[in-house]
């Protein structure tokens, strides 16, 4: 609930989060004139911190990063949310996927690197990332409910201590001690806000109904999550039944990372593209995402020595 009247004293956690953000906004526009860059996956919590954001009065651009593998309805819901904000005075920018330097996506880089994993989510840095501006001050979506995993690795602050890794505060007077004692870690990365960390789901829907904000037509159709088509971290085997060209775009991504990795064949089953596809939509997922299992037509995948 987004009110409750707690033992002390009424909790109102839209209040607290405007809090949460206010507490940074300052440090936030010295670092940049645009202040804050509001993180938009297309997805309910980042339609949450947008509306924050703009209620907080804190000076704000909001950034989306493309990853080419979003689904078309979240595309296009994305280039409305993009329009609607130009329209109300906010800075709104689409980024595209880039890796050394050059223009890249999900099937190009899935050649480079291999099937995305849960253990071996390279995606996300690339895709979702996607150079980061360092020493900027971000706000995103994130929030325990989501995974037991965010529960146990992500805070309300997150500041940089290098480039890959960030460290966690529960409170603005810790986070800005820490960016005081360090001013220099803040240059290697981005300094994270996450205000609706400890808000749960109907929390998140709640204020879109008291706001009215447009969502996603995703959800409607019943997906709990918009990431990636074909994203490792959900059932994408049942996701790319449906959606049968992205699984085409999979299977022909695969055959082209094993057309460059020959060596493979020595220690893997898979014989092309469709095998190894059928071991990412089945096997990949289990505890250490080696283990073997019969495919219809008797190619095992995986490891051989397993
Ligand atoms: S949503 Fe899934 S597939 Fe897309 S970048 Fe994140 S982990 Fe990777």
């Amino acid at each position: 609930m987004l009110n409750e009247l707690t033992l002390f004293g009424n909790l109102d956690r839209v209040q607290t989060a405007i809090d949460r953000l206010k507490a940074f906004a300052e440090l936030a526009e010295a670092a940049s004139p645009n202040g804050y860059i509001v993180l938009d996956s297309g997805g309910k919590d980042s339609g949450t911190i947008k509306a924050l954001a703009f209620l907080s009065g804190v000076r704000f651009e909001i950034v989306h990063n493309h990853t080419t593998a979003d689904h078309p309805l979240t595309v296009r819901f994305v280039q409305e949310e993009q329009r609607r904000w130009r329209e109300s005075g906010i800075p709104y920018l689409v980024k595209y996927p880039c890796y050394k330097g050059k223009r890249t996506s999900m099937w190009d880089m899935i050649v480079l690197k291999g099937p995305p994993t849960r253990i071996r989510r390279w995606c996300c840095d690339v895709l979702k990332k996607n150079g980061a501006e360092k020493g900027r001050f971000a706000v995103s979506g994130v929030r325990w409910a989501e995974s037991v995993r965010r529960k146990n690795s992500r805070h309300l602050y997150e500041a940089p201590v290098n480039a890959k890794t960030l460290v966690g505060f529960h409170s603005a007077e810790d986070a800005k001690g820490y960016l005081e004692r360090e001013p220099a870690r803040l240059a290697r990365g981005q300094f994270m806000v996450n205000p609706i960390i400890d808000w749960t789901d109907e929390d998140v829907w709640e204020f879109h109904r008291r706001y009215k904000l447009p969502y996603n037509p995703l959800y409607d159709m019943g997906f709990r999550r918009v990431g990636c088509v074909g994203c490792p971290m959900g059932d994408n085997k049942r996701e790319l039944e449906k959606m049968p060209e992205f699984k085409e775009l999979y299977i022909r991504a695969f055959q082209r990372y094993l057309d460059r990795r020959p060596d493979l064949a020595e220690t893997h089953f898979w014989r092309n593209g469709n095998s190894l596809y059928r071991w990412w939509v089945e096997n990949s997922k289990t505890a250490n995402g080696r283990q073997l299992r019969l495919d219809s037509d008797g190619v095992t995948g995986g490891m051989k020595n397993e």
